[in-house]
């Protein structure tokens, strides 16, 4: 049928909540080291009312870049905190940027890949080495263009670049904190690896299956 990607954007979130309520008390231990410890509610907080939002949006008709974008807004309402304010505006700049595709090539995921890192690295300014999200996000979005260059297809692309993020995310571990809540105890932070780059390619390991269909 012709919203049958939208669905797939909405399994996609299903699976991030699925993945998110496990490791909430992990991640909260992790912002607890050197931040306030609300990061594995706040991610919880904010994929439950995403995957709301695209359930509404989907029965309304929504195509997969309006349900998206819904989520996204949702996201950053109810997540509370920096990283849902950054995952709210990345997911909504995903969403505008696929539009309601039908089935998108990899040239149009990459594109909205690409948004949606822009997005977040233009609202919070974070660099690479700031120990952020931004450690997972920026080798994630470069695996999956290399990937795609070289004729992979958009799942194992997808793969490849959510291990790039995984392995960048466990090596935060080894960074100071220079922005967020955390940067005061950076000290603190060292030897621990950064809560946002943790879930980040948490998520991003399991949307993959289901956007790369
Ligand atoms: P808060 O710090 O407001 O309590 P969370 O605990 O939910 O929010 O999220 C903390 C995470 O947000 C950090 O681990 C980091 O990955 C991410 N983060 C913080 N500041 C920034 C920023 N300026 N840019 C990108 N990511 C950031
Ligand atoms: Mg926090
Ligand atoms: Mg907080």
């Amino acid at each position: 049928e012709s919203r049958a990607y939208a669905h797939n954007c909405v399994a996609a979130l299903e699976a991030a909540a699925r993945a998110v309520h496990d490791a909430e008390a992990v991640l909260g231990d992790l912002d607890a080291i050197a931040g306030d410890g609300d990061h594995g509610r706040g991610m919880v907080r904010g994929i439950d009312a995403a995957v709301v939002a695209a359930g509404i949006a989907l029965d309304l008709g929504g195509g997969a870049g309006t349900v998206l974008a819904e989520a996204g807004d949702s996201w950053a309402d109810r997540a509370g905190g920096t990283s849902g304010v950054l995952w709210g505006a990345g997911l909504r700049s995903f969403g505008e940027n696929l539009g309601d595709v039908t089935a998108p090539t990899s040239e149009m995921l990459l594109e909205a890949v690409k948004a949606f890192t822009a997005r977040i690295r233009e609202l919070g300014k974070a660099e690479p080495g700031d120990k952020t999200m931004v450690d997972a996000l920026v080798p994630f979005t470069a695996e999956f263009r290399r990937q795609l260059a070289e004729g992979a297809d958009v799942a194992a692309a997808w793969t490849a670049a959510a291990d790039q993020a995984t392995a960048a995310a466990a090596a935060t571990a080894g960074l100071r904190p220079r922005l967020g809540r955390a940067r005061p105890l950076a000290e603190k932070s060292l030897g621990t690896p950064d809560p946002g780059a943790t879930s980040l390619a948490m998520v991003l390991t399991v949307m993959g299956p289901h956007l790369a269909n």
